[in-house]
């Protein structure tokens, strides 16, 4: 019997076995020791550890290359399942999504030297550095730059901020002007995607930064850096389009995470609405707690079906931009809803940090900001779909 009917699955669930063994997985993996992690702010290692040799962290690499190869909805299923679970995909989610530049745009010699290292585990792509601390969300006004120098190197100088994960990965996916801006036709022009191998160099330093959640993001500076010329994934100058290539990838794995969150709250937020008893009887026995949490609910559902809709034009070679968005604002929103409706059903204990809600709502709220924020979205939406005048 389903325990939890009320949390029944989209038509045609797939992967079902994957689902079940991603739940086993991350049942090593308790409240405990994500509250030990964040107190300290340290690194999940033996968790990502436990993914890449489960397979789970390679799903979206080819098997040639030694990976699953599963398509998207697959990777989906693995990193919604794993926020269902209470646990935290942030730690390595954009291995999945930053390998797929390699894939798509890297040269053969690339592929054969990276992905089936990465696959095995013995390489970590963890590392996007994209934001700058000037630029922000203006990406193409980036200041960071890699100068050709002779045939062999590039060198690289400026600054990334944010950039997650940077002390827990070999390799970091970079982009940076090659071209500058005052010499190209256009903004987008100009800009470089390159492999670089952390280990590897001099000139790079990283200071991580202390924030809201534990999430391993760090500034990281560029001081002369060298690299060897084949470090450049693709065509120089072409880098800002093969980051937009993996956007839509992105979008959607996050939205999958946010729907995994909202899940995960509006269960627990069920759970203790019909077990904590106050004045007699059970508090969700009020419909003042009920609703809250069934909007949430209604809410993840709808941000689920865009997931899928946009998971399926997808893979089906359609272009899944306004639905990729709409998933991640939509997924987004709810796991934000979710996980307000979480605290205020607990009351006082939704505050103590035993109970790893103030974390999960720590965590979810991150989605309205990062990769992209939620008025970013909406100004695609307004001005790429509706055809609204552009507004920057
Ligand atoms: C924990 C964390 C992890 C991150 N990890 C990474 C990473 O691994 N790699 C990486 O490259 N980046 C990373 N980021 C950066 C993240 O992608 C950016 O923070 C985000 O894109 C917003 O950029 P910004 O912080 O510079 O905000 P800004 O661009 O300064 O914007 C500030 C606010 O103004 C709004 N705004 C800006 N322009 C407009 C406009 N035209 N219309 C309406 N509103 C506007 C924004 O939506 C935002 O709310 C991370 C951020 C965080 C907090």
């Amino acid at each position: 019997m389903n325990e939890r009917p009320y949390l029944t699955e989209a038509p045609g669930e797939r992967y079902k076995e994957v689902r079940e063994e991603v739940a086993k997985l991350c049942a090593g993996f308790p409240g405990e020791y994500w509250r030990r992690l964040d107190e300290t702010r340290s690194y999940p290692t033996e968790f990502v550890t436990a993914l890449t040799k489960s397979g789970y962290l390679a799903a979206l690499i080819p098997e040639e290359y030694g990976g699953v190869g599963l398509p998207l909805s697959g990777a989906a299923v693995i990193l919604e399942e794993i926020q269902r679970q209470g646990c935290n995909g942030g730690a390595c989610h954009a291995q999945m999504y930053t390998m797929g530049t390699i894939l798509r745009h890297g040269s053969a010699a690339q592929k054969a030297e990276y992905l089936p290292r990465i696959a095995s585990g013995e390489l970590r792509l963890q590392a996007f550095g994209v934001t700058e601390p000037t630029s922000g969300t203006d990406t193409t006004s980036l200041r960071t730059t890699a100068r050709r120098d002779g045939n062999d190197r590039y060198i690289v100088n400026g600054q990334k901020i944010w950039t997650s994960r940077a002390e827990h990965s070999d390799l970091m996916l970079l982009l940076a002007r090659t071209t500058p801006r005052d010499q190209v036709a256009k903004k987008t022009e100009g800009l470089s995607t390159f492999i670089v191998d952390m280990r590897k160099v001099q000139g790079l330093t990283t200071r991580p930064i202390r924030s809201m959640m534990n999430h391993n993001s760090c500034e990281v500076f560029f001081d002369n850096m060298e690299i060897p010329a084949d470090s450049l994934v693709g065509e120089e100058g072409k880098g800002f389009r093969y980051i937009l290539s993996g956007m839509n990838a992105e979008r959607i794995l996050i939205a999958a995470e946010c729907v995994g969150d909202a899940k995960w709250f509006t269960e627990r937020s069920a759970a203790y609405a019909k077990e904590r008893v106050v004045f007699g009887r059970p508090i969700g026995q009020n419909q003042g707690i009920q609703f809250p949490i069934a909007r949430a609910y209604a809410n993840m559902r709808a941000a689920e079906l865009m997931v899928h809709e946009a998971l399926r034009l997808y893979e089906t070679g359609q272009n899944p931009g306004a639905e990729a968005n709409m998933a991640k604002l939509l997924a987004a929103d709810a796991s934000n809803e979710a996980a307000n409706a979480c605290i205020q059903t607990h009351g006082g204990f939704g505050f103590a940090e035993e109970y790893d809600i103030e974390r999960k709502f720590r965590e979810t709220r991150l989605y309205q900001v990062a990769p992209i924020s939620t008025n970013l979205i909406l100004s695609f939406l307004a001005e790429h779909v509706l055809g609204m005048p552009r507004s920057y």
